[in-house]
Order: structure tokens, then sequence, then C-alpha cells
């Protein structure tokens, strides 16, 4: 009983209540308006110079190539026009010394080689006509030519970005140091080699995953709609979103197409709030943060994304455990008294170390809800090595993992929910659904993850229950291949 008692006090601190989650929203409407305002601000809202999303019927064959850490990925995806798209993927892992090479230009031309590489494997038509076509008519390698292909990159480095295919690398991150690089358009590095090899290939947009991801759940969701909001609920958070220029009111350097009237905004909404003014914060949250890398920063994704949810979840259980009043995880046949003597916890358990528990089991207390937990006690025992937990001891655990998942989708529906009042779509007269595309291990594999966010969203004053009867959440996947793509589609009919 004590334990029930104890777990609903703690669990009692993550409810985020309607009126917690109509805070937050009109903060976000705030925070979002002043990054749209000035530099230098909690979200960042970064113009991105797309200025328009896809509905379905874009067709074309486009190349996509992905430098995000350990991998390099090219594909190629031919647009069907009818919502459908075929790709063509290979995958090289990038050697360690050339993460750490002297000059750009040693990655660099790696990366074209690899382009080089699956041209002749997958594209040899293409290769061959353009080659022909440069032998005979000598002209410089590129633009007006039919088979030029165009490609999108996308380079998940901080980056400045001043134009759809321009921008300058402002620090390395993930094991990558090569000095020479800082401050160079990574695009044009790309180009360069491109063009030392001859490929029939132009560097066309440099993408941000989340804009991907936008662009490919425009492009592929059903009745040719176009979306509004990309979201990205995997180790880390962000979303990009279709917004007025005439509501950028910072000078977005360097040329754009201003037909549209619209720019995608990448948000970087992983550190809206990080003042915390209206963000929840329980001692385990303090605590998070205290241990982590980046103090201070992120705050929002900290309480939102996979790769934090499990370690608040685990700061909880830890700090119950170490509870002499209640007993969790504990052999009561043992004649000893403190919880380390008595505990069914494997001395090999991760539970006592920071990152020890992954969010995924989460999602495993959220989908057993059988009566006695079997799914969930051989996951903790498999996972966490926690012997023979009892039922109470499972129910405890799912409890708390689902006040932190339901938190956590909560505080996710104050951005979606912020961002559709701002694009004003709810009051335009139609009943057409407004579509956000989301990507990420978190909002998939989550049991309820979507219908937590709609129960949030249907509270939020101004959208209401049959504002969120439009608002349709279906996910977006491959963000870097064919949303890259869809980026350079753009890119090109702005040449
Ligand atoms: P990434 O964002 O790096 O592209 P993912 O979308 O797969 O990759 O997200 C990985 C994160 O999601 C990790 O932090 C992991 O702990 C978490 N995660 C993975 N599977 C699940 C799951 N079933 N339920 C909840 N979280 C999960």
């Amino acid at each position: 009983m004590a334990l029930a008692q104890e777990t609903k006090r703690i669990t009692a601190q993550f409810e985020y209540t309607d009126e917690d989650v109509n805070t937050g929203v009109q903060e976000f409407l705030r925070q979002m308006n002043e990054g749209l305002q000035k530099d230098g601000t909690s979200m960042s809202q970064i113009p991105t110079y797309v200025t328009g999303v896809p509905n379905g019927t874009e067709k074309g064959l486009y190349l996509a190539v992905d430098l995000g850490g350990t991998n390099f990925r090219v594909c190629s995806i031919h647009l069907n026009g009818d919502t459908t798209f075929n790709l063509t993927y290979s995958k090289v892992a990038i050697p360690k010394e050339l993460m750490t090479a002297k000059t750009a230009q040693e990655l660099f031309a790696f990366l074209a080689k690899q382009i080089e590489l699956f041209l002749k494997t997958h594209h040899e038509e293409h290769f061959e006509a353009h080659t022909q076509r440069r032998q005979t008519i000598s002209t410089p390698d590129g633009f007006a030519d039919e088979h030029l292909f165009r490609l999108g990159f996308t380079f998940s480095f901080p980056v400045q970005q001043f134009g759809i295919n321009k921008g300058t690398l402002i620090r390395w991150t993930k094991g990558f140091d090569i000095p020479d690089a800082i401050g160079k358009d990574v695009c044009a590095l790309l180009q360069d080699e491109i063009e030392k090899l001859h490929l029939p290939v132009k560097v066309a947009a440099l993408v941000n995953d989340t804009v991907g991801t936008l662009m490919a759940r425009s492009y592929t969701s059903p009745g040719n709609t176009s979306t509004l909001l990309g979201a990205i609920f995997g180790t880390g958070t962000n979303g990009a979103y279709v917004e007025k220029v005439t509501n950028i009111l910072k000078p977005v350097e360097g040329q754009y197409d201003k037909s549209t009237g619209n720019m995608v905004i990448n948000t970087e909404w992983g550190s809206f709030d990080n003042q915390l003014n209206v963000l929840p914060n329980t001692s385990y949250d303090i605590e998070l943060d205290k241990m982590s890398v980046n103090p201070g920063i992120q705050m929002f994704e900290k309480r939102v994304s996979g790769m934090f949810l499990g370690e608040i979840v685990r700061l909880v259980i830890v700090d119950m455990l170490k509870n002499p009043n209640i007993s969790l995880f504990r052999d009561e046949n043992s004649s000893f008294n403190d919880w380390q003597s008595t505990t069914t916890i494997g001395g090999d358990s991760t539970i006592m170390r920071q990152w020890g528990l992954d969010s995924s089991i989460m999602s495993i207390a959220a989908a057993d809800n059988t009566p006695e937990f079997s799914t969930l006690r051989q996951q903790l025992e498999s996972q966490l090595h926690i012997y023979a937990a009892s039922s109470e001891d499972a129910q405890a655990f799912k409890n708390v993992a689902y006040a932190v998942g339901r938190r956590a989708a909560r505080l996710s529906a104050v951005a979606i929910g912020a961002i559709v009042l701002q694009s004003g779509l709810l009051s335009d007269g139609t009943d057409e659904p407004i579509d956000i595309g989301v990507d990420g291990s978190l909002v998939e594999h989550y049991p309820y993850f979507r219908d937590m966010i709609h129960e949030a969203l249907s509270a939020i004053k101004g959208i209401g229950s049959e504002g969120t009867k439009r608002i349709r959440i279906g996910i977006a996947k491959d963000g870097s291949g064919v949303g890259a793509a869809l980026i350079a589609l753009v890119a090109a009919g702005m040449e």
C-alpha cells in the first residue's frame, strides 16, 4: 500500500494540466514570434530558404546525400507524381582518418567519389549520356544539361545558411574535426569535388533533417494536401513549419523565391523556454539537467525526447529505491534492512548509472496491460537485470513511466498547438485537414503517444475538440532521402 501511495505522490508531480497546456501555448507563441523578430532568442526560428512544400504531384529523378555522423548515405529518388516514390540507396562508413583530415578537400573528395560510384552502379545511362555530351560539344559541366541530377545535401552539423544551397560550417560535432572547413560553404566544397570528377550533379539544396521530414510528409500525405509542420520525436526533438514571409521580421539575407509568400522555418524548439518561464520543473528534471553536458540548454528537449525520458524515469526509480519507507524491487525475506542488501536488482544492472535506462522500456510498460505484467517483468529482467519483480513493483514502474511519457506527449501538444494557432488555418472557413508529419521512435512506437497529443490539443483555447478533429498527425518517413530530394526539386524551380 505504501508503495502505491508513494508512486501516486511522485507521479502527481508530472501532471501537466489543461491549464498548464494553455499557459505553455501562449508562451510558445510569444517565443516563436520573438524568434521571428531577432537573432539570439531562445527559439532560433531559422529561415531555411525553402519557400514551398510539395503536394504529391511532383515528378522526376533526384539525388540525395546525407552526412550525419558515422555513415555517408547516397540515394536516388524517383518521384512518380502520385504521392509515391522509388528509392535506390547505398551507405558507406566514413573512414575515421577522414573525420580528422588535414583539409576539408580530403573529406569532400571522398564524398564525391561515393556519388560517382553510386551513379556508375545505379544510373549508368545518365552517366554515359552526360560523358558523351561533354566530349562532343565540350560544354562546361553543368547547368542546362538535361542529364544533370539535382542533389539535396543533408548535412547534420551546425551551419549558418545564406541561401537554399549556401551555408557555412559553424563547428564540427560528433567526432569530426577538420579546422580548415570552418567558415567554408559546405555546398561549394562538395560541388568543387563533383566538378573535378566531371559528374552530372548540381548541389541544389542544403537540407536540415526536420525540414526534410516536413517535405517528405507533404509529398506522401493523403489527398494531395500540403503539410503545415514536420516534427521529430526521436533522440532529440525539433519542428519545421510553413510561415508567412510577412511574419518574419528579422532580415533574411540572400536570394529566395518571393512569389509564394511563404518560407519554411526551422524552429529549433528543443530550446523552447530555456529560461523556464513555464516549463514544468520537478526535482528530477533539475537533477537531469545538472548532470547533463549542457546544463540550462535544450530544456524543452530534456522533457520531451527519447534520449531523456528514460533518464527521468530512472532518476525517479532510484529515488524510490533509496526510500526506506517503501518496498520497491526488494527481497522481503532478506534479514538486512538497507536497500542495497535486500534489493532484487542484479549487481550488473545499469539502473544506478546515468543513461542506464533506455526509453524503449517505457513503451513496453505502456503496452503491457495484463494483470501480472508478464512482458514488462521479463524486460525488467533482461534489460535491467531486475529479478523477480512483484506485480506491485511492475505496476509502480509502469505508473512512473506513464506519468513521464504522458507529460512529454502533452508538452509536444503545446508545440504543435501553438504552430496550428500561428498558421491561422483553423479560421480558413474550410474543413480541410491540417496535416502534421512526425518521425522518430518515440512517436512511432510509444503506445497512444499521438492519442495523448490529440487529447491535449482539444483542451487548447482556440482549437478545442472541433479544431482537433481537423488536425491530422501522420508518420513521415525518410526525410533525409525523399525529403532532401524534394527540397532539391523546389530549389531547381528557383534557378
Ligand atoms: P534518431 O532520432 O537518432 O534518428 P530514433 O528516432 O530511432 O533515432 O530515436 C531514438 C531514441 O528513441 C532513443 O533515445 C531511444 O531511447 C528512443 N526509443 C527507441 N525505441 C523506443 C520506443 N519503443 N519507445 C520509446 N522510445 C524509444
